[in-house]
């Protein structure tokens, strides 16, 4: 278990308790989330180390059930997949103003991300800590995936565009990971960054049954305040802030099953739609946020 005495983010001691939540996806545990009255940070207090954090990962069936299974559930799963990648890449494209480039996606999954990249003329490469996920993105997609000890073998400044969509809030040691990211960026090159976003209307309503706080999988819980300090300490700025369509209404049925509630499914239909109408006018109290970082000047 790592306990953290100050904050992580800006070594504030004045840290304490925020909310009591479970793992409501898979162990049932009991954790609890701290926030810093300083810079606001959300964090997972006494989390599993890296070590021993594998077990609160699902098994790998999900990758042959996703892909072959029939039924309407899944018909619609594969819809709503094809209308995010191509949101993805549409942003990517508007974002970083190239048709096509190199791009490097973090946390790369199966892969359906960086083929439809690749599909419409990017050289594309993927880093993923699952084994099974690497050799599907390799033997189904062609592509090429790395594991993340390699991925200081990436030439300096070689990517215009380096991604992670809902990867960040995983990661045990973001900040190497970000040093990273800042020697393989290119000058001109964008990061785009998806995250859950703590102080959504979502979050204020389910509160911790709030589905993206998935403790103890997700360690940090950064709203845009607390994202802003990090991508700075980072050597960033954040130039944009976009949303992901579809992920309020993910998260609010996740939340409503988490709660107990009957009719989930309509249930989080509706309070999803209503969440999504009124973050239209608000976008940092969208579910999810999407924020593009360039580098800051000195550390070109
Ligand atoms: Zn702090």
């Amino acid at each position: 278990m790592i306990n953290y005495k100050t904050c992580p983010l800006c070594n504030s001691e004045k840290i304490g308790s925020w909310i009591q939540t479970n793992d409501f996806f898979l162990s049932r545990e009991p954790f609890t989330l701290f926030i810093c009255s300083d810079c606001g940070l959300v964090f997972t207090q006494d989390h599993p180390d890296e070590g021993s954090s594998g077990r609160y990962y699902e098994s790998n069936d999900y990758i042959s059930h996703n892909e072959k299974a029939k039924g309407f559930i899944s018909s619609v799963y594969r819809l709503a997949r094809k209308f995010m990648l191509r949101s993805k890449r549409k942003m990517i494209t508007r974002l970083t103003g190239l048709r096509r480039g190199d791009l490097l996606d973090i946390g790369s999954g199966t892969g359906h991300f960086l083929f439809e990249m690749q599909r419409k003329g990017w050289k594309v490469k993927g880093i993923e800590i699952n084994e099974s996920a690497r050799a599907f993105s390799v033997n189904t997609h062609n592509l090429e995936v790395i594991s993340p000890q390699n991925i200081v073998s990436l030439p300096d400044s070689s990517f215009d565009c380096i991604t992670l969509w809902h990867v960040l809030e995983h990661f045990h040691y973001p900040k190497a990971f970000f040093s990273e990211i800042q020697r393989l960026l290119k000058s001109t090159g964008k990061c785009v960054i998806a995250l859950p976003n703590c102080s959504s209307f979502d979050s204020d309503h389910y509160k911790k049954f709030w589905a993206a706080l998935d403790v103890p999988r997700h360690i940090w819980h950064f709203s845009p305040a607390s994202f802003n300090i990090f991508a700075r300490n980072s050597g960033f700025q954040i130039k944009a802030i976009r949303r992901l369509p579809l992920d309020v209404f993910y998260i609010s049925i996740l939340s409503e099953k988490y709660r107990g509630s009957e009719f989930y499914l309509i249930k989080g239909i509706i309070k999803g739609s209503w969440f999504f109408f009124k973050s239209i006018w608000n976008i940092k109290k969208s579910s999810s946020l999407v924020y593009i970082l360039n580098k800051l000047p000195e550390s070109h």
